[in-house]
């Protein structure tokens, strides 16, 4: 006799904490915690969203086939070889079902994608992590952790929370290096948003390579995260994988429609895309004038690093921030206590959060204490 039981793994699982949205005694408040779009979707998938709404008693397309067929035209893949998930959390979940359990290593960045070590804990796995260098992914390191119990290497390129990126030589020498039995996930949420001229979004390189797998998203820079709707890309073996332990319906009619009319309205993501560089540009610039470091970006964010004086901690700007309703995110749990990461916003949000951490950082102590 006896209560069921889940599997003896599931009870140490620590949860997700997604990034703030509430300040009690606050209305209105800044949301800059979550890697949002401040500019929202293409008019045209909101429009998709709006037709499709006369539709929601029909089962969707179980393949999303019109979705895969024009993200493959788009980047020039195989729609064969495309799979779409309920966001691509939904792809790295199933990655890790399908090749990971109780015995199994999976291999990431200490300052990597928070869903991570979660993933591993899920399929019973053990997560094992690799400190960064120069904020962004150690290939070095990664190589030096991989042993034979290694079944997959999440990479996420440029980074969250950091923001950093590796260039394309070092992901082509990451997955050079890795034995066969190996799986690099590389994770390129962020690829709408970056611009340096070495950095690759792997899809070559997924389309090439053997062992590599890409996973996008339309939550960050496209704008749909609501909707959950994202996509992998690999050889033809893993597709398969996913397709069979995948839910038959895990992405929803809505979201497939206004993922294809996102990704139709190109102009759109380049003016999205432009007001992302332009605002992470002056974000940085403006942060390192008030006295912060600040981690070079190729995201929808930028990560800042305070003092550790009591009166100017980012434990302190944070709720500094808070208070006046802008909510960034801090994240002790993954050894950034002295961090603070800032989802880039609109004009006038950035100009406040600025305006706010300048005064923070002039009169930290007087400030926080007099308002009590
Ligand atoms: C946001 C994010 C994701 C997940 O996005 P979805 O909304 O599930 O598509 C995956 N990886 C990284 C690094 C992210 O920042």
């Amino acid at each position: 006799m006896g209560s069921p039981r889940p599997n003896p793994w599931v009870n140490s699982l620590a949860p997700y904490i997604p990034g703030q949205s509430r300040v009690d005694g606050l209305e209105r408040v800044a949301k800059l915690s979550a890697n949002e779009s401040p500019l929202g979707p293409s008019p045209a998938a909101r429009e998709a969203v709006a037709t499709a709404s006369g539709m929601l008693h029909v089962y969707p397309d179980p393949d999303a086939g019109a979705l895969r067929e024009a993200i493959a035209a788009h980047h020039g893949l195989d729609p064969a070889r495309v799979v779409c998930g309920a966001g691509s959390d939904d792809l790295l979940h199933l990655i890790a079902q399908a090749y990971a359990g109780p015995g199994d290593q999976i291999v990431h960045s200490r300052y990597g994608f928070a869903m991570y070590p979660i993933l591993a804990h899920m399929a019973g796995a053990t997560s094992v992590q690799v400190e960064n260098r120069n904020w962004a992914a150690d290939v070095d390191g990664i190589l030096a952790a991989v042993t034979e119990k290694t079944r997959i290497v999440f990479l996420d390129n440029p980074n969250n929370p950091t923001g950093a990126y590796l260039p394309a030589s070092e992901l082509e020498r990451l997955a050079a290096g890795l034995p066969e039995s190996c799986l690099l996930v590389y994770d390129a949420a962020y690829a709408e948003s970056a611009d340096a001229a070495d950095y690759t979004d792997g899809a070559r390189l997924a389309h090439e390579a053997g062992n590599v797998f890409m996973t996008r998203t339309f939550s960050k820079t496209y704008g749909l995260a609501a909707l959950r709707i994202g996509w992998g890309y690999g050889n033809t073996e893993t597709v398969e994988v996913i397709n069979r332990i995948r839910m038959p319906f895990n992405t929803a009619m809505p979201a497939q429609a206004a993922a294809a009319a996102a990704l139709a309205d190109q102009a759109f993501l380049g003016e999205v895309r432009e007001f992302t560089i332009r605002w992470r540009r002056w974000l940085t610039d403006e942060l390192r004038a008030a006295g912060l470091e600040v981690v070079d970006s190729q995201t929808n964010f930028v990560l800042m690093r305070f003092p550790r004086k009591p009166g100017a901690t980012a434990e302190e700007a944070n709720r500094y921030l808070a208070a006046r309703g802008f909510l960034l995110r801090w994240l002790p749990g993954q050894g950034l206590e002295d961090c603070l990461r800032l989802t880039i916003g609109t004009e006038e949000q950035n100009r406040a959060v600025l305006t706010h951490l300048r005064e923070f950082l002039a009169g930290a102590p007087r400030a926080a204490a007099s308002r009590g």
